[in-house]
């Protein structure tokens, strides 16, 4: 298992090349791409441009900055200039932004060298990784299944060891379900913490950027070098920086248990979250039990207001700006309408018709404005929560990584995200981290949420989890680069 910390020490003690580095995950991934589909383009000369930018630094003998040097793979929603960004999408198959995301500007600025850009689920829509244009990314840890949506590639190319560490965006669940389903460490951060700019909208009001690591203490790093506030995103404003705070010891610290979120949990899941519940109490935090009967609302609020938002956001494709355009059309209508249906896929057409629905004259007030409403509930439900715990224990998604085309329906796949979306309702931070696996290798995470800005006071609860379990459970795949 690669770390960031690893990594940095064999550039450092000079015991590796920064290029020599690159060329070993540019080549692994090159070979391992056509089984884990995890990138959608691989950037092999932006790679080594900047690879050797870093040797030359380290010939200089000047300090590395955190993440300098360290390979990495960016989800394909996020905006990188003069590099494809498709989103997995026929519509921006071929689009090339003109401007950098904000958080590729700052790692950028740190030389952490970019080995490609990931596969996800179209316009980050969906649980699997399946509706991708490209086709689902695989899970390292057993190929006959997915690697969790929608930050899918992200995932896959860590646990595949294909890249270090990975940059994804979590809208209901987009990092925290891939990290739980690849064994992995998934953080999405605090509504705000983190620019959205460059960021694909999908529901603006939910979406944040998050890094997906195979180590709590990477998470923080990362975490650290992108939670900066943006002026060009009035939604930003930036968080302390957690990595310093970080001890590993949760003696007295309130650990909430809401039993809806252990409903419906298949065998092994329920099992390794008791497992998880009585170490903690070993390790001296004070369980809580709590109620959360706003859970129920959950779901339904959430993918009538992701829905909502992604049919305004995805208006601006229509084939005169930018895009794919339809080569045949009898009039201005006819050129949008095909150009709409060829450029979407089924899913993303179906999340638009519902957004849609629930905006419109007559239905609004049924639909949009009440889920508004609940969603100012869940809020408090979780503040009066924070009121008796300082982290709540939930499962990351009631089941391990499921089996490619599992042909389950629209309905049933929303019903994964049931422990995810709650957190994006309410702007809330939270972190999956591996805590035991299932049969056919499959690994199983659990989830600690926090109150807004509390990074470090989840990473805190799960550093000390890791630190426990790190032998069993801190695994990836055995496959791409091993160092
Ligand atoms: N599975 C959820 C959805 O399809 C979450 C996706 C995400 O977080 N981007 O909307």
């Amino acid at each position: 298992m690669n770390t960031i910390s690893e990594v940095r020490r064999l550039l450092t003690s000079r015991d590796i090349s920064c290029r020599m580095l690159t060329e070993r995950f540019l080549k692994a991934a090159e070979k391992e791409n056509p089984t884990l589909s995890a990138y959608i383009t691989l950037t092999r000369e932006t790679a080594l441009q900047c690879a050797d930018g870093v040797d030359r630094k380290l010939q200089s003998g000047a300090a590395l900055a955190p993440l300098e040097g360290i390979p990495f793979i960016l989800k394909d929603n996020i905006t990188t200039k003069g590099i494809t960004t498709t989103c997995a999408s026929r519509m921006l198959k071929n689009y090339v932004p003109l401007y950098d995301a904000d958080v590729w500007e700052r790692l950028k600025s740190q030389n952490t060298v970019l080995i490609g850009k990931g596969n996800m689920d179209e316009f980050a829509m969906g649980s699997t990784g399946e509706t991708s244009y490209f086709g689902g990314a695989k899970n390292p840890h057993n190929t006959a299944h997915v690697a969790g949506g929608s930050s899918s590639g992200t995932a896959s190319a860590v646990a595949g060891n294909i890249a270090v560490y990975g940059i994804g965006s979590d809208t209901g669940g987009s990092i925290r379900m891939p990290a739980s389903f690849c064994g992995l460490v998934g953080l999405k951060p605090t509504y705000g913490a983190v620019s959205r700019r460059g960021l694909i909208a999908y529901g603006s009001s939910l979406d944040q950027i998050g890094p997906i690591t195979t180590c709590v203490e990477d998470a923080a790093l990362v975490f650290d070098t992108i939670c900066i506030r943006d002026p060009a995103d009035m939604t930003s404003r930036g968080s302390e920086p957690v990595s310093g705070q970080l001890k590993g010891v949760v003696k007295g610290m309130r650990l909430g248990i809401a039993r809806e979120f252990y409903e419906g949990l298949t065998y092994d899941v329920h099992k390794a979250l008791d497992q998880a519940v009585a170490l903690y109490k070993k390790l001296g935090a004070v369980i809580v039990e709590l109620d959360f009967p706003m859970l129920k609302y959950v779901l339904p609020v959430y993918y009538i207001l992701a829905c909502a938002e992604a049919s305004s956001n995805l208006g601006r494709y229509d084939g005169l700006r930018y895009g794919h355009r339809a080569s045949e059309y009898t009039d201005l209508d006819d050129f949008v309408c095909r150009t709409r249906s060829e450029g979407f896929g089924q899913e993303v057409r179906r999340r638009i018709l519902l957004g849609t629905y629930v905006l419109s004259a007559g239905y609004c007030d049924a639909y949009y404005n009440k889920a508004q409403l609940l969603r100012q509930s869940i809020k408090n439900e979780f503040s009066k929560m924070f009121t008796r715990c300082d982290v709540l224990l939930t499962p990351t998604v009631p089941v391990t990584a499921l089996p490619f085309g599992a042909n389950m329906s629209p309905v049933e796949l929303y019903q994964t995200d049931i422990c995810t979306c709650s957190v994006n309702i309410a702007g809330l931070p939270a972190v999956s981290i591996p805590c035991g696996f299932a049969e056919k290798g499959l690994p199983i995470g659990m989830q600690l949420i926090g109150d807004k800005f509390h990074e470090a006071v989840i990473l805190n609860a799960a550093l000390a989890f890791e630190r426990e379990t790190a032998q069993a459970y801190l695994k990836t795949a055995d496959m791409g680069v091993r160092l």
